[in-house]
């Protein structure tokens, strides 16, 4: 039996290891001249390649349960498929990294084992087509194979320049695969109102709270970096794939941020607690009892965007305006970033159509799927390299004859 994995990417490398280990012929075409090139910039370059915490909320599908599934059945073998690679964690509050704090610790490390079970790799060859006749005729930009069983490991579209470039989805899809509505996930949201520039460079704690059709659909905790085009940081990552597929289908997408996520109270209760600031704080302007709590470049804007002046005092202005703009500032979304900018895609090829213990395709014999391909990502944090690894990992151990 020879296995053709199309992809040196995270899911790839882990599966091709794998069925080497069980005696199986196979051969990786890669279309780069290396491996692993989306992996050296995860992380920041550190490679965040799990978590600690494995619930199912914190990955996405269309079809939640057989996602549940995939990563039930595997979880628990991550950590020691990496230790046999000879990789020492660093673990800081639950995320892994390499001790080394470098993502070429993981790539090395994928790349010896390579080395070292022989496995085939044909680099600079990129997949352009794949018919199922008694056997697979791959076509590349240089060959024609044949081979008795394929995996495509060739990840999404998100950050076509290291490689995957979306063709996977093409390929699936000549195949007979259904593929869900792709959109850029973990990406900024770009907005519409023309002050950005003023909160430009902020770091600031806020809940974001997405409403979709007038609905509540997601919070979020945590830092916020608030850019000239508009929000960005782990939140509004984890938000983005909601916003960009809600756009695609024609939804109402609106964010609000509560900017004093250290509070706990009603709006009834801000008021309150400000009426006693005001008191303790005595001849005070409003500007400067803000500033205790807030960024100073946030608080100029939101005097700004109220018309409050800074030398107010509290007993002068429109409390319930103020209150508004603290609690629920309003942020008008226009669009996500795109898939050059995103670290992931929602969406892929559908889990409906795909034998969630190996793998395999329901439609064609001999096809698998790994990684990213797949409708599946996770949140920021580890998750989707957790996916990839998870994913080649099952069809590593149960492709067979
Ligand atoms: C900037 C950035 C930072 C990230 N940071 C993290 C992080 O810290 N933690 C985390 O969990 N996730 C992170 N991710 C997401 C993670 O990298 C991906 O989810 C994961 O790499 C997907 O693995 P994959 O095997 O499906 O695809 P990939 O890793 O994209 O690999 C696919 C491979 O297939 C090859 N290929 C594509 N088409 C063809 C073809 N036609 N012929 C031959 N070869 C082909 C590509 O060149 C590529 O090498 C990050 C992503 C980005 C872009």
């Amino acid at each position: 039996m020879k296995v053709l994995v199309v992809g040196a990417g995270a899911s790839g490398l882990v599966c091709a290891i794998k069925l080497k280990e069980r005696g199986i012929d196979v051969t990786i075409i890669e279309k780069n001249s290396k491996l692993g090139k989306k992996l050296l910039l995860t992380g920041n370059g550190r490679c965040n390649y799990w978590n600690e915490v494995q619930s199912s909320d914190k990955y996405y599908s269309s079809d939640r349960d057989i996602l549940k599934q995939i990563i039930n059945s595997k979880k628990e073998q991550v950590l020691p498929f990496f230790d046999n690679l000879g990789i020492i964690p660093k673990v800081i509050n639950g995320y892994y990294y390499p001790y080394s704090n470098q993502a070429t610790t993981i790539v090395k490390a994928l790349e010896n084992k390579l080395v070292k079970l022989k496995i085939n790799v044909i680099y600079d060859e990129e997949v352009l087509d794949i018919a199922k006749e008694q056997k697979f005729i791959v076509k590349t930009s240089k060959n024609t194979y044949i081979y008795d069983k394929v995996v495509l490991a060739m990840g999404g579209k998100a950050n076509p320049k290291t490689g995957s470039d979306g063709l996977g989805y093409k390929l699936a899809t000549n195949l007979g695969h259904t593929i869900r509505q792709v959109v850029p996930a973990l990406v900024y949201i770009e907005g519409k109102d023309n002050y950005y520039q003023d909160w430009d460079g902020v770091r600031s704690e806020a809940i974001l709270t997405l409403v979709e059709n007038e609905k509540i659909i997601k919070q979020e905790k945590g830092e916020v970096q608030f850019t000239k085009l508009g929000i960005s940081g782990i939140c509004t990552f984890n938000l983005s794939g909601d916003v960009a597929l809600g756009l695609a289908s024609g939804k109402k997408e609106e964010i609000y941020l509560n900017l004093v996520p250290w509070f706990q109270g009603s709006k009834k209760d801000f008021k309150e607690f400000l009426n006693k600031q005001s008191k303790k704080l005595k001849n005070y302007t409003i500007g400067e009892i803000l500033e205790g709590f807030l960024n100073k470049k946030l608080v100029n804007l939101i005097l700004k965007l109220t018309k409050i002046k800074y030398d107010q005092k509290w007993e002068e202005i429109n409390k319930d305006l103020i209150i508004e703009y603290l609690v629920n500032f309003k942020f008008n979304i226009k669009e996500t970033g795109d898939f050059v900018n995103a670290q992931v895609c929602l969406g892929g090829v559908s889990l409906m159509e795909i034998d969630s213990n190996t793998l395999e395709s329901k439609l064609v014999k001999g096809l698998y799927f790994t990684g990213e391909i797949l409708d599946a990502h996770g949140v920021c944090g580890g998750y989707n390299l957790g996916l990839a690894w998870m994913t080649g990992l099952i069809v590593g151990d149960n492709l067979n004859d």
